[in-house]
């Protein structure tokens, strides 16, 4: 993982996403990367006063194409994502 590409894509993030309830930017502490594969990036995007969103995103080059998808999201949702993502040996098997 490239450092300076991860600060790109966490830069993007907050320049492009907000928290659907609140509207407010996301901080890059509240940013969390939970997994990546080529250029698909799962994300969970913390706000203080609402659940975490996930947040799946393209990264094509060091510019961030759209958000796939953005959904708000219970903790337990957290932890099944993890363990599809853990899980999951191909992308394919992940986006379906
Ligand atoms: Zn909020």
């Amino acid at each position: 993982m490239n450092p300076i590409k991860l600060q790109k894509v966490f830069q993007e993030i907050q320049k492009n996403i907000r928290c659907p309830r609140c509207g407010k930017r996301y901080a890059f502490d509240e940013i969390h990367l939970i997994n990546f594969t080529g250029s698909i990036y799962f994300l969970q995007l913390n706000c203080q006063m609402h659940l975490p969103l996930l947040a799946t995103v393209a990264v094509s080059g060091l510019s961030i194409e759209q958000p796939l998808s953005k959904e708000s999201i219970s903790p337990d949702d957290i932890i099944l994502a993890h363990k599809i993502i853990s899980k999951a040996k191909k992308l394919k098997e992940i986006i379906g």
